[in-house]
Parts: C-alpha cells; structure tokens; sequence
C-alpha cells in the first residue's frame, strides 16, 4: 500500500469504530513518527496528513523545522516522557504536549511557557495500570497534580495513558475516560495501533498510530 492508502485505511477504521459506539468521528489521528526520517514522513505529509507525534525533543528538534519549512500547518505532540531540563526547548518545539505527569514538570514547564509567552496545551499522563517501570501519575495523586497544573495556568488538554502492554485495554480507557469526565476534562489521548478502534469506542478524541502508519521500528 501507498503511504495515502495506508492513511485513508486508517481513517477509515477511525470513522467506522466511532460509528459502531455512536460518536461524531471528532478523533484526531496522532502519526508517530519516533525513529522515522524525513523520507518515510515525506510521503505522509504529501498525503495530507498534517498531525504527528514524537517522543524524544532531539530527535524531533533534528527532524522537524525542515519539514515544517516544506509542508505548512503542521502540528507536532510530544507523547514521550519529558524531563524537566528539556521543558524549554520543548515548549517552544511542540504543539500539545501529552507526558505532564509531576509537579516538577508543571514548574518547568509554568516557567517556560511564561519566559516564551508560548501556551501549550498539555494532557496529564495517567499511570492507568499501576506500573511501577512507566510515566505517569498514580491515579490518586492525579487531583493534586491538576490542581496544581491549573493553579500554574498550564492549558489542561485532557487525560493521556498508555495501558500495560500484555492486559485487554478496554478496561484501562475506560477508567481514563471516567477520570477525565470527573476532572471535567474533555480531551482522551488513548490508543495505539494494536488498540485504537477500542480506544475509539470507549471515548478517545487522539489516538496515536505509530507503526500501522509507518511500519514495524527497532526499539526505541
Ligand atoms: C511509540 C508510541 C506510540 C505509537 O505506538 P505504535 O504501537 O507504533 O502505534 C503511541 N504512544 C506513545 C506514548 C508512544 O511512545
């Protein structure tokens, strides 16, 4: 398949999974581009896709302004874990940001969105499983942790997670969803390519496809 039939395939299983659970297709798809180069994202970007996602702020701060240079209107998310020293450079890189997981983080970032004039949203990242080895805030320390970000007027995008990788992960959005619906936060960053239709049906408005959109990667 094309780079533009692998796109519209995907879309299409968008559309189709927020039909089957009633929703509007109001779904914003993420393209993780991790580990890929410009020639790979080329072809997706000539298609028309415009939204992507990266993990590491280097990698994306090498690859990026050039393509953004070439194809206009590109929003770029960061959806890897972000320390607190990279918070500047990635303000001023990102769009959205989906990893604000510790009240260190919202200080980092409070300062750099402040000393930039640059407000970007941020979804808080929700350890969802209870994973000692993943980002994320424990579930019981969310509440202060939103307090906190809102408190800082970092712009709260929604709730982010990514479920533990050998369990059924309807369970997990659903909890993401009920989290974020008691916070009164619309936005659901949830879904990979193994699990984006069900992430779909269960309330995801950002789902983020990696390797159904660009193939399998070497670990990164
Ligand atoms: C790599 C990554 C993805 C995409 O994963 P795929 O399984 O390749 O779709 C999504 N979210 C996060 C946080 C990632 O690091």
């Amino acid at each position: 398949m094309t780079a533009a039939e692998t796109l519209a395939d995907i879309r299409a299983r968008i559309e189709k999974a927020a039909k089957i659970a009633d929703r509007k297709p109001v779904v914003t798809l993420i393209a993780v581009s991790k580990t890929f180069g410009a020639d790979e994202i080329r072809p997706l970007l000539e298609a028309g896709q415009r939204v992507f996602g990266e993990n590491r702020v280097q990698e994306a701060a090498a690859k990026w302004p050039a393509l953004r240079d070439a194809f206009p209107g590109v929003e770029l998310h960061l959806v890897g874990q972000l320390q607190s020293n990279k918070a500047a450079e990635a303000v001023a890189l990102f769009d959205v940001i989906h990893s604000l997981d510790r009240a260190s983080l919202v200080a980092a970032l409070q300062k750099a969105m402040e000393a930039s004039g640059r407000r970007v949203p941020c979804f808080v990242q929700v350890n969802i499983g209870d994973e000692p080895q993943k980002g994320g805030v424990a579930i019981d320390d969310l509440p202060a942790l939103l307090a906190e970000a809102r408190g800082a007027k970092i712009p709260l995008a929604g709730l982010m997670c990514v479920p533990p990788a050998d369990k059924e992960p309807a369970p997990y959005f659903a909890l993401l969803a009920k989290l974020a619906a008691r916070h009164g936060l619309s936005a659901l960053s949830m879904g990979m390519s193994s699990d984006f239709e069900t992430a779909v049906q269960l309330g995801a408005t950002h789902v983020r496809v990696g390797s159904a959109l660009f193939g399998t990667r070497e670990t990164h």
